[in-house]
């Protein structure tokens, strides 16, 4: 561990493996800078993961980690936060389809419940891991080899659906604008509370249509306008302008109970800084045998 705490500071010595110009890496880069500028040494930090490509990322970072099944890395950072309060970081990492496919219940669940944990989603509009295939994220039309004659399904919007279900932080970032990510993460850390991120994350190899090109021509930044990201409906409209121009920023932050400040068993203390003195653990463990 260097002395002074840096990017490199969250490096393992497994090289990341994504394709060279994926999304994936710009990510990457404006997480760990988050990291850095808020001083969060990798052992203050607990980062979860589903599957994709974006969570081979556990083999590459540094931190308490734990690679999940697919769809699962929100209810196992959940399980984290209500186990220590104190970690100064608790990250849960997915693509479009482990958070809005085979996880969508947990994301609807999570929002409702405002447990402090920031949800980084890699949304790159397709199934990058296994080679291309149509996603929950991917748009009405969309080709591939899942759907040789156009996706004939709406795709999810990961924005509204946070809204509508009570989100406390919902914001939007791209790969190709590395710095601005790196502030809304850092925004999404200190957040008491629920924080979405759903990052543009163009796969390069698979999705020809959402490219990075495809992108910059569309986003803008809510903040350089004159939006304030306090009022629910103007979020929801929004989140809802997906065409020729597409929003980035912080839509929408309200200050809320969590989760633990709600339920009286994890109010005062952590379920790690519990006494087991009165637990009668023998008595328990008979039950299952
Ligand atoms: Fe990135 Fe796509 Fe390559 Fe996966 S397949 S590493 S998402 S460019």
């Amino acid at each position: 561990m260097p002395e002074n705490l840096n990017i490199k500071s969250y490096e393992t010595p497994v090289k990341p493996s994504w394709c060279p110009g994926c999304g994936n890496h710009a990510i990457w880069v404006a997480l760990r800078q988050a990291l850095v500028k808020m001083k969060i040494k990798p052992w203050e930090v607990a980062f979860t993961f589903g599957i994709g490509c974006n969570s081979n990322g556990a083999n590459f970072i540094k931190g308490y980690i734990l690679h999940a099944l697919h769809g699962r890395p929100l209810p196992c950072a959940e399980a984290i936060r209500w186990t220590n309060h104190k970690l100064k970081a608790v990250i849960a990492i997915g693509g479009d389809g482990d958070s809005f496919g085979i996880g969508l219940s947990h994301f609807i669940h999570a929002c409702r419940r405002n447990v402090d944990v920031l949800y980084l989603t890699h949304d790159n509009q397709i199934y990058g891991l296994t080679t291309g295939q149509t996603s929950p994220t991917s748009v009405k039309g969309f080709k591939s080899k899942s759907t040789p004659f156009g996706n004939i399904e709406e795709p999810i919007n990961p924005l509204a659906l946070a809204l509508s279900n009570g989100a406390s932080f919902v914001a939007r970032g791209f790969a190709g604008e590395t710095e601005h990510l790196t502030s809304l993460i850092i925004n999404g850390i200190k957040h008491r509370g629920f924080a979405l991120i759903d990052v543009f994350q163009p796969c390069i190899t698979f999705n020809h249509l959402n490219t990075f090109a495809w992108f910059r021509e569309r986003v803008y930044k809510l903040e350089e306008t004159n939006y304030q990201p306090t009022n629910k409906k103007l979020a929801w409209q929004k989140s809802l302008e997906l065409g020729h121009k597409i929003p980035l920023g912080l839509f929408y932050q309200e200050r809320k109970a969590t989760y633990f400040d709600e339920l009286p068993q994890l109010k005062k203390e952590a379920l790690v800084e519990k006494s087991l003195k009165n637990i009668n653990l023998n008595k328990a463990l008979e039950e299952y045998q």
